[in-house]
């Protein structure tokens, strides 16, 4: 047996210190391709609304100044550039916090359904609903789950977000809740535009769209469903999709209703 050769046990000592040198160099590559990538895309992205605004105060300097209603118009649009552009950088600055552990988590007993309220509550208090009906099915007391507050608001500020701005005018957008033993499966519905299947995979990953201008369009940085992930991998959960084009599109996620045992941790859904 080869424990009895010590030259050959140290040989494969050797051999496998390598193999996990060259584990860890391809693991920082990794991440170092991860960021430049990232730099690369955020500084687009950035340039975009950049762009933009510069072109229609330049313009106004090379004398669209002078016309009144001009004016008004290229400011307007300026200024929906450098809100687009505020937006951004706040949800770039969620991302990184959320990605570089900064924001704690900060887990307890939360009723789903009066959260969705609150959330609801800000939808209408801002206006941003279109004519679109905000349903929540369900009951007070009932979706119980142990998460983060805030967190979970985000995940679901977001999701309705995107769930009214790929709504048609005058259509429901609907929260509702299965309760089960130990979960409880939160689901976004629209009956919209819906997400072509070779699409739904990839929508979670930053920037990404199926329409980059008409997203843009409808003020989205294409950061939405990343931070949804991130916030989720940090519950260790996910969201799912489940979506016809021209029908709509209905997003969910599973939360524990009580705080999980560290050792009860073996579903295999969960990733840890
Ligand atoms: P955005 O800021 O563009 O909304 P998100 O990360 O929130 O970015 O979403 C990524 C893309 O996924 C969107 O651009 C859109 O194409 C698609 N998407 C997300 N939610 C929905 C939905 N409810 N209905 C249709 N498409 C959606």
């Amino acid at each position: 047996p080869s424990s009895l050769n010590p030259l050959k046990t140290i040989n494969e000592d050797i051999f496998s210190f390598a193999e996990l040198k060259q584990k860890e160099i391809d693991e920082l590559k990794k991440i170092e391709a991860f960021r430049r990538e990232f730099i690369a895309d955020v500084s687009h992205e950035l340039k975009t609304p950049i762009f933009a605004a510069q072109g229609f105060v330049h313009t106004l300097l090379d004398g669209a100044v002078n016309d009144k209603t001009v004016r008004t118009k290229f400011l307007k649009k300026a200024a929906k550039s450098l809100d687009g552009l505020d937006v951004l950088v706040q949800d770039l600055l969620t991302l990184s916090h959320i990605e570089t552990g900064q924001i704690k988590m900060h887990f307890e007993s939360i009723d789903m359904y009066k959260l969705t309220e609150e959330v609801f509550e800000q939808f209408e208090e801002k206006g941003e609903k279109r004519s679109i009906r905000l349903r929540l099915e369900g009951a007070e007391n009932k979706a119980i789950v142990y998460a983060d507050w805030q967190r979970i608001s985000q995940v679901m500020t977001n999701l309705i977000s995107n769930a009214i701005k790929h709504s048609h005018d005058d259509s429901d957008v609907v929260v509702s809740f299965d309760v089960s033993k130990k979960n409880v499966v939160t689901h976004v519905r629209d009956f919209g535009e819906g997400i072509p299947t070779e699409h739904q995979t990839r929508i979670f990953e930053r920037f990404y769209r199926v329409d980059k201008s008409r997203s843009r369009e409808k003020g989205g940085t294409g950061l939405g469903l990343a931070i949804v992930k991130h916030i989720l991998d940090g519950h260790n959960t996910r969201a799912e999709v489940v979506s016809v084009p021209a029908k709509g599109s209905t997003f969910s996620f599973k939360l524990p209703r009580i705080k999980p045992e560290p050792a009860d941790s073996g579903d295999k859904n969960d990733h840890h």
